[in-house]
């Protein structure tokens, strides 16, 4: 839940802005504050209300602020944005941009944030300054690793592996190294792998990522998505605001003290020449001998529905194609064969497609006509995403489209 102690304060121009998970806000007149709380001064972050003091104070501007949670503003893009604690009663499981997405595999997704800093132009989640969603969210720390504990212990299966990889770039999340190091505690996990542009992944980062390693004697590893080098066409690649030598420093200083993968995008019309330039990176970054050697693992471009699309897909056979080349030409191993997966058990699903249920709206979703909801049977409780829904609260009745590993959207 969110605490008084995650909040701070600043005043400026008679308005007092509360900050909260360092890129969310929401500002107040003075004025009004003052009327609800009486007397009251900003100190070094933190306010103090002359009235109530100590923990009398804190609990009533947490009860003051709780409806304010949903009435943010991101930092990063002026969006609407809402902080999602239990407090808010949605469930983390049945959400595909946000919480815990388990595909009964032994690897879990893990979603704490929202939208991104880059702006690739194949994104296939559609982030960042050209994404057409209008309101972005953030997960409290504690209710996203409880939830993801919760669920582990029911798959109770050992050597579990999970992966950060949120709509959006995880360094936005403030208590990313916290979520890290909450998910290294349970007992089931075995690793976790952070998704990242590397743009924002900052020593302080790495350094306090790197202290987890010797702290759980767990694996913590950085998947890097370069998809150019070259100064030039990394703008075009991934957006105006992607500094191409400030990732490539970033990495440098990370492949001394994280498992580093780096995973490009291939459009054959934009990017095929940068590869080797790629591949040339991770070869230079190999000196540390120490570590696990640095993979390549060029993805293929994928058409997706809901991303951004700047070309024709590639057939799987002219892809591969294309990596064999690369790999002669640059002595580079740049296929391998996937193991075996691991199949782990997932929560029941509550609905299936085409059934009509009945869902309470909780809040709006990420596009003008979306809501998410919550879908409870005797089984359990799952969020849902609402499509063409106009109500803001009270129950709806829905009719499911999709159902697959527990990801729920119904059409109003
Ligand atoms: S870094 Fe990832 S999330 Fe961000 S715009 Fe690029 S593909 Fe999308």
């Amino acid at each position: 839940m969110l605490k008084f102690s995650d909040l701070s304060f600043i005043e400026k121009d008679g308005k007092v802005i509360v900050k909260l998970y360092r890129y969310f806000s929401k500002e107040f007149e003075k004025g009004m504050l003052i009327e609800e709380f009486g007397d009251l001064q900003i100190v070094d972050d933190r306010i103090e209300l002359s009235k109530f003091p100590g923990e009398r104070g804190e609990k009533r501007f947490m009860r003051f602020f709780r409806k304010y949670k949903r009435d943010l503003t991101y930092a990063l893009n002026g969006n609407r944005a809402i902080f999602v604690d239990e407090d808010m009663e949605l469930p983390l499981v049945g959400l595909n941009f946000m919480g815990v997405v388990d595909k009964g595999s032994e690897m879990l997704e893990v979603k704490p944030i929202t939208n991104c800093n880059a702006d690739c132009v194949f994104c296939s989640v559609d982030e960042g300054p050209s994404s057409r969603k209008k309101i972005d969210f953030v997960v409290d720390v504690d209710y996203l690793a409880d939830e993801v504990s919760k669920l582990l212990h029911f798959k109770a299966s050992d050597g579990m592996s999970m992966w950060i990889n949120p709509h959006g770039e995880p360094t936005l999340y403030a208590r990313l190294v916290e979520l890290v190091d909450k998910l290294l505690r349970i007992s089931y996990v075995k690793d976790v792998t952070i998704i990242s542009n590397g743009l924002l992944m900052t020593k302080d980062t790495v350094d306090r990522l790197a202290e987890l390693i010797p702290k759980h004697g767990k694996r913590v590893k950085l998947s890097v998505s370069v998809s150019a080098v070259s100064e030039e066409l990394s703008k075009k690649v991934m957006g105006k605001a992607y500094n191409a030598k400030l990732v490539q420093k970033n990495l440098e200083y990370v492949v001394d003290r994280l498992d580093l993968s780096i995973t490009p995008v291939f459009l054959s019309w934009m990017n095929a020449e940068e590869m080797v330039k790629i591949i040339e990176l991770a070869q230079r970054l190999n000196r540390n001998k120490d570590r696990e050697e640095i993979r390549v693992a060029i993805q293929k471009f994928c058409h997706n529905k809901k991303g951004r699309n700047p070309g024709k897909e590639q057939s799987w056979e002219s892809f591969f194609k294309d990596l064999k080349a690369l790999e002669i030409k640059t002595n580079y191993k740049l296929t391998e064969e996937l193991g075996k997966i691991k199949e782990t058990p997932e929560l029941p699903a509550l609905c299936s497609k085409k059934e009509q249920i009945r869902v309470r709206v909780i809040c709006e979703g990420r596009y003008p006509k979306d809501r998410l909801g919550v879908f409870e049977t005797p089984q359990g409780r799952r969020a849902v995403t609402l499509l063409g829904c106009n109500p803001l609260k009270g129950i709806v009745k829905a009719n499911v489209i999709q159902s697959k590993h527990n990801l729920i959207v119904a059409k109003c």
